[in-house]
């Protein structure tokens, strides 16, 4: 049942651990609580926002005026051979886990990545040259302006490099998803995930973050462009370039939203200046005043 809650800090809620409190906070643990909390911020004209793990974003420090719903729907089964369904709050680890279980093959490569299934979807997450629309079939979704559930299949997603028809259109909720897989070895799969771990250990930083900051442009490396213009190890307040990894920023405990605001204009200005080159934010900014692209 609906029922939301007053003021909850944000920050514990990110990966960045940044941000302040939410005006309103609801964990929807299934379909009809998230539909129901929806309605309620569209018939009070209060924004909301879907949040999954919160390993995408950067909450401004002054949190978010409106709703947060925190999608929770971790429902998961298997249809038919190699065909799951999986809610939108699933972590994106329980479904390899649950994957592997079944001896199916496919989502190893999204190993470490700290989101949920809905947060893949939307920006089309993936590593080690996969990405998660590799394996989607359906996605169901709830439609917030004609206050319907439809089923999206993967052409319809319009997927590419970290994008999808999710990201141009916020009035698409991301619900569940069918994911194909093939049948596979259990032991080939664990030794691909000890050797994609091992290899996120070597390259990523510890310390909170959202992960990269900047999409790659085409053919190019945006943590390489950053290294060139010698920002690694560079600091704004407690927000850093990471010494290990130039597309992540990282929070030595304190850092402020506007601190690693800051970091990214500058990050931006230098790329511009040395290669003429604009980088593209891949995190979403939420509870900004709109600036540009900026804010939710
Ligand atoms: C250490 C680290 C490593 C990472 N490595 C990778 C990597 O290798 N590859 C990669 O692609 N990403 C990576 N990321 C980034 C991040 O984990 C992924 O983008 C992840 O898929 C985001 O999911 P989330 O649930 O955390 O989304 P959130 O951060 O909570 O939200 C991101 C956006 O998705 C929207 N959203 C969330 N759920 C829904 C829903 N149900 N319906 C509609 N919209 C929704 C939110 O509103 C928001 O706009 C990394 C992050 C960290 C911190």
């Amino acid at each position: 049942m609906f029922f939301p809650r007053g003021k909850i800090l944000l920050a514990p809620l990110t990966t960045f651990k940044i941000g302040g409190p939410s005006q309103y906070y609801f964990q929807a643990e299934n379909k009809p609580d998230l539909i129901e909390a929806i309605k309620w911020a569209k018939q009070k004209e209060t924004p909301f926002f879907i949040l999954g793990s919160g390993s995408n974003i950067l909450v401004s420090d002054q949190g978010f005026k409106g709703l947060v719903i925190k999608c929770q729907m971790s429902a998961i089964k298997c249809q038919k051979q190699g065909l799951i369904y999986a809610g939108a709050g699933l972590p994106l680890n329980k479904l390899l886990e649950f994957s592997i279980k079944k001896g199916l093959a496919g989502l190893e490569c999204l190993v470490g990545i700290p989101g949920t299934l809905g947060g893949a979807i939307r920006g089309n997450a993936g590593a080690f040259n996969h990405s998660i629309s590799d394996f989607i079939k359906k996605v169901e979704v709830f439609n917030s302006k004609t206050l319907k559930v439809e089923e999206k299949d993967v052409k319809e997603c319009k997927f590419a490099y970290r994008e999808s028809i999710f990201k141009q259109r916020k009035d698409l909720i991301i619900l569940g998803a069918e994911i194909q897989l093939e049948k596979g070895k259990r032991e080939e799969s664990k030794n691909k995930i000890r050797g994609y771990l091992q290899k996120r250990r070597k390259t990523q930083p510890k310390e909170p973050s959202a992960g990269c900051i900047f999409k790659n442009p085409p053919g190019l490396s945006a943590g390489w462009l950053i290294e060139q213009c010698g920002l690694k190890g560079f600091q704004l307040g407690k927000a850093e370039v990471s010494k290990q990894h130039a597309n992540f920023i990282v929070n030595h405990k304190k850092a402020t939203a506007q601190q690693v605001m800051g970091l990214i204009d500058f990050i931006k200005r230098k790329v511009k200046a040395k290669f003429g080159l604009d980088l593209e934010e891949e995190i979403e900014y939420v509870g900004f005043v709109p600036r540009g692209k900026r804010g939710h």
